[in-house]
């Protein structure tokens, strides 16, 4: 460690244009983070952004010293320092450059074709064809043999060109001329049919990122002016018009429109905007003029974070991932060896030539790449998350998505996640010698700064008795109520144990409503009786969490036993209910259940994000409901619902589920056909272009089934 490294890290991103080894990329990876001043360097091999945490003192040469290490494994790779930019916006999916580099493998391939076809008709002289079989190796790999003598001078032994550089030198040496070129071919062509299908799959999830504002109409003395959205600053005013994009958040001065939400909620129900509303950078105007004082610069918008949140999920990697990366690391050197042995060995016992050894070890040497499984295993989680934030779902890590598919429980909260938060008025009963509108002004302005769904909901009904300036002194109590100073008395409204902490007396409403109970200093007052209803979906996200076999779901709350019996009953029963819980004793029921669960099994929670934060960060998989616009929930969670919907659930279920699927298809697959391919060609059933077309064929096999993800999903449409 150099001695500047005690110091906070600065991120520094770079995006490794057309790096497409994926085996590479773990090498780099691990490398850059092996850097001194480097604390943390993490590659998103999908994006091939790589994002590298060093220490910000030494930062005049950590462009330099990447772009080295990148070189010494893929010579191709432009390294670009996108540390300030927009990540997504700077990506280029696919390069002509890429496509230039193929040309002399198009050649290649056309010469060795041209020759096989010459060979068989007019049998020229061997000097001929094997000048045109040379000419065509060449064309398609001198790249390859390129990078690997650099790679050879520069450690990193077994690199899969070297591999493919022995191998086809091999094969020419020992006179498998057509062998030795339809290795390299084959090898060509499939490192192109990989890297456009991973375009491909990158493509299509970015399509969705397509929320991101192109420019936005700011109001500058007077007159609208069109410039990117990262230049405006907060409190200038910009006017959208009908059909563009709300290029930032902000709050409505003018107009009336309707929005549609549906690229981040993946609903498409538009909603009436008018002013003093909010609206969310990243969803569409549909049908008015508005104008919009800006809340939160570009970088702090909703539409920026989520895209980050997305496009960074692949860096938190599932333990699978990892696992993967790790047996790749120890899986080339161990075939290398076979290969070795293969071609020493077998010849002191063996009737067969050296020669006949050398070949077969030669195809041992093609399967040692572990590209297939290196590449399909994050390109399906990547997958999985995309296609989970399409339906309004954010994901924030691949570990995220694979926990979910080792749910033994869920916890839920219930006000404003399984109930829908919109408490109905049912009855107003004063105390005794209590005037009614003066408890109304009471229990309104106490609860005027309230973002608990109680305190909405009176506020709506009663919003002509708000009185701001008589309230001061504030106090939010968590799972009690609140409390606050109106016309010098100290007011408190709140459930019956608020009631009971403050010695305050009054007889207890034995209703399975949702009573707040009000009291001044220690005079009761009387209490409102509400009542909420269980969201439309709930009951059925219940019923198909057990379908999908989450045998323990909980409901905790802080409300009343018996309003919370009665939404377990509304809901089908079978719901182990937990209520009259302060903030402190959910978390610690949270606790007790997470230590009482079985060893590598998960327990999630889902709440609406209104004073449940500790738990959402304590338990395993932590997740937040109709969490759009609302910062701190996406921040605390793990995984994000946009839409208050309970029923996205089952749906992110059935996404990690079947991600999982093709992660398991895939690697087993994959090591199928090498082990297949290996005990083939030790007993000399498979030539060494099988070996590469058994490699380049499982990759590309991979690759689509991973993108079954996308497709199936859309072909389900997941909607409940
Ligand atoms: P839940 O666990 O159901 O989401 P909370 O922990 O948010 O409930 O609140 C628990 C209870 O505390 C509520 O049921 C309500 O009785 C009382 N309470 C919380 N906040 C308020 C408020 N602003 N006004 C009145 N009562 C409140
Ligand atoms: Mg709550």
């Amino acid at each position: 460690m150099s001695n500047c490294a005690e110091q906070k890290g600065t991120n520094y991103i770079f995006r490794l244009e057309a790096l497409d080894c994926a085996n590479c990329g773990a090498k780099i990876e691990k490398a850059v983070g092996s850097l001194d001043y480097v604390y943390d360097a993490s590659l998103n091999f999908i994006t091939q952004v790589l994002t590298v945490t060093a220490d910000d003192s030494c930062d005049e040469d950590i462009f330099d010293r990447v772009t080295d290490i990148v070189h010494r494994y893929e010579e191709d790779v432009i390294v670009v320092d996108i540390s300030s930019d927009d990540v997504l916006n700077t990506q280029k999916p696919i390069s002509d450059q890429l496509l230039k580099q193929y040309i002399p493998v198009a050649i290649g391939l056309i010469l060795y074709i041209l020759n096989l076809i010459i060979g068989a008709i007019y049998h020229p002289t061997l000097l001929f064809t094997l000048t045109i079989y040379i000419i065509a190796y060449i064309l398609a790999g001198y790249d390859v043999i390129l990078a690997a003598a650099k790679s050879l001078l520069h450690a990193g032994l077994f690199d899969e060109h070297l591999l493919m550089s022995i191998a086809s030198i091999g094969a020419f040496i020992i006179g498998e001329y057509p062998e030795a070129v339809a290795v390299m071919l084959i090898y060509k062509v499939g490192e192109f049919l990989q890297s456009g299908m991973t375009n491909r799959a990158r493509i299509s999830i970015s399509d969705l990122m397509k929320l991101k504002p192109d420019y936005a109409n700011v109001i500058r003395d007077g007159q609208p002016v069109r410039v990117t959205p990262e230049l405006i600053a907060v409190g200038e005013i910009i006017s959208i018009r009908p059909g563009e994009v709300i290029p930032l958040d902000g709050i409505v001065i003018e107009g009336m429109s309707t929005i549609d939400s549906s690229s981040l909620t993946g609903e498409s129900l538009p909603t009436v905007t008018g002013p003093t509303d909010n609206v969310i950078s990243g969803t569409l105007n549909i049908s008015g003029l508005l104008k919009v004082e800006v809340t939160k610069t570009y970088r702090d918008s909703t539409v920026r974070k989520i895209m980050d949140l997305t496009e960074n999920a692949s860096n938190k990697k599932a333990t699978i991932e990892q696992f993967i990366t790790k047996f790749a690391r120890y899986y080339t050197p161990a075939v290398v060896v076979l290969a070795l042995l293969t071609a020493v060995v077998p010849p002191l016992f063996s009737v067969l030539p050296f020669s006949e050894w050398v070949r077969r070890s030669l195809s041992f040497l093609v399967v040692s790449c572990p590209c297939a499984l290196v590449i399909s295993v994050p390109l399906a989680f990547y997958c999985g998350v995309g296609v989970a934030s399409k339906q309004g779902i954010l994901v924030k890590g691949a570990n995220y998505l694979y926990a979910l598919t080792k749910l033994e429980g869920i916890i839920f909260d219930k006000t404003g996640t399984l109930t829908g938060g919109n408490f109905l008025i049912d009855e107003i009963l004063p105390a005794e010698g209590v005037n009614m509108q003066q408890l109304i002004r009471y229990a309104v302005n106490s609860e005027v700064y309230s973002v608990h769904p109680i305190a909405a909901s009176i506020r709506v009904d009663y919003f002509q008795y708000i009185d701001t300036d008589s309230v001061t002194d504030f106090l939010q109590l968590p799972g009690l109520g609140v409390s606050a100073m109106i016309d010098g008395r100290r007011i408190y409204a709140g459930n019956y144990m608020l009631m009971e902490q403050n010695c305050i007396h009054c007889s207890r409403l034995n209703e399975a409503d949702t009573v707040v109970y009000l009291a001044a200093d220690d005079k009761y007052l009387g209490a409102i009786i509400l009542s909420d209803t269980i969201k439309r979906d709930a009951r059925d996200t219940i019923i198909r969490l057990r379908r999908q076999g989450i045998s323990d779901i909980y409901m905790m709350t802080g409300d009343s036993i018996a309003a919370a019996e009665l939404v377990a009953t509304l809901l089908g029963g079978n719901i182990t209910v937990a209520a009259e819980l302060l903030p402190d004793a959910k978390l610690e029921r949270t606790e007790r259940l997470l230590k009482a669960k079985q060893k590598d099994r998960y327990i999630a929670f889902v709440g609406d994000g209104v004073n449940d934060a500790p738990v959402i960060s304590r338990v395993d998989i932590g997740i937040a409901m109709g969490a759009l616009g609302s910062d701190a929930a996406i921040e605390a969670a793990d995984i994000v619902l946009m839409t208050d919907q309970p029923s996205k659930l089952n749906t992110v279920i059935d996404i990690a589920r079947f991600t999982k699927r093709i992660v398991w298809q895939n690697i087993i697959l994959a090591l199928f056909v090498k082990l297949l391919v290996l005990v083939m060609s030790v007993l000399g059933l498979a030539g060494m272009s099988y070996a590469v077309v058994a490699d380049v064929g499982v990759a590309v096999v991979a690759i689509f089934n991973c993108m079954r993800i996308w497709s199936v999903t859309q072909k389900r449409n997941f909607k409940t």
